[in-house]
């Protein structure tokens, strides 16, 4: 597409669940090594660029009103930093339909960082290759290079740097929302004190979860889930064990928290079972709102 035939550009991308999430030992440098087996899922935010006089973001949905408008929202660093690099102005309006908890645990975020990136390579009709954007994404943040590949992948470092793995599936899954968000770096930091003092074991992908994923068996995936990252989570929202015994007590295979939360995430064992589960976690007044969704999931994709 040339850049003068694109009046508006919309990229759809999928938000994302660590079916294992294993960390590691803060650094000299604060971060933490990890081995992050991410699985994305259908529930997607679109993104819309369009030519604009300056960078604007605007956007709509049920959190909308948590999300920041200004330079800092990820789209729009994003947009920038692409421009940057090809000594052009942002001049695009961004505008993101949100179906993504915000600050969720489900990288939605990184997800809007992804699609803006796509969008306006597109948009600009730069034709960038997925080696550059990739290693956009990567500065972007260490979520982001997952949201525009999609699928399943093993991340491993700060979780940036992805390995792609083969699945069966399609997994169904059920996603409670809790009110409000959970800050990632507050998690780490509970993660941090909760760990003092013991012996952090090096991160490592665990093989039966490897396993379960290739060939598509829930039950296996079930046994196989883990987040070390759900103690700190419950420690700083001990609400979250309810909606875990909520959705387990109503047939899930398994429930962990979905990254750093407060969003739970639920395996069931068939498409029917999902919307079971997720009509009890709703009755059970354990959680705000849920979504029933499959994974594997497409990355980022042009609409
Ligand atoms: P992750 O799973 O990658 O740790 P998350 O899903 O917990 O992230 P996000 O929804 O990505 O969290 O949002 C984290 C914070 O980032 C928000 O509280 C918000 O202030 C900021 N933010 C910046 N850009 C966006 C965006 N496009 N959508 C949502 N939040 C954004």
């Amino acid at each position: 597409m040339t850049p003068s035939s694109a009046a508006k550009i919309t990229v759809r991308v999928p938000a994302k669940v660590n079916v294992q999430l294993a960390v590691g030992a803060a650094r000299p440098d604060g971060f933490h090594d990890l081995a992050n087996v991410f699985l994305a899922v259908s529930l997607f935010d679109e993104v819309t660029v369009a030519p604009a006089a300056a960078l604007t973001v605007t956007c709509e949905g049920t959190d909308a009103d948590r999300v920041p408008l200004d330079p800092t929202n990820l789209a729009a660093r994003a947009a920038t930093l692409l421009a940057e690099r090809h000594g052009r102005t942002p001049d695009v309006h961004i505008h993101i339909a949100k179906h993504i908890p915000v600050a969720g645990g489900m990288a939605g975020g990184s997800a809007d960082g992804a699609g803006a990136l796509l969008a306006c390579d597109a948009l600009w009709g730069l034709g960038s290759t997925r080696e550059e954007l990739l290693d956009l994404c990567a500065e972007l943040g260490s979520d982001v290079p997952f949201s525009l590949v999609g699928g399943a992948a093993l991340g491993v470092g700060r979780g940036e740097r992805l390995t792609t793995l083969e699945t069966g599936g399609p997994f169904h899954w059920v996603f409670a929302v809790a009110d409000g968000g959970l800050s990632t770096p507050a998690v780490y930091g509970e993660f941090d004190r909760l760990t003092e003092g013991t012996d952090v074991p090096e991160p490592t992908a665990s093989p039966a979860l490897l396993d379960a994923l290739r060939t598509g068996d829930p039950h296996a995936l079930a046994a196989a889930l883990t987040n070390d990252l759900q103690p700190a989570a419950l420690s700083l929202r001990p609400a979250l064990a309810d909606t875990l015994a909520a959705g387990t007590t109503a047939g899930a295979l398994a429930a962990l928290v979905s990254g750093s939360g407060p969003t739970t995430a639920f395996l069931t064992s068939s498409a029917d079972s999902a919307h079971q589960v997720a009509e009890a976690l709703l009755a059970s007044g354990t959680c705000r709102a849920t979504h029933v969704a499959t994974g594997p999931a497409p990355g980022a994709t042009l609409l």
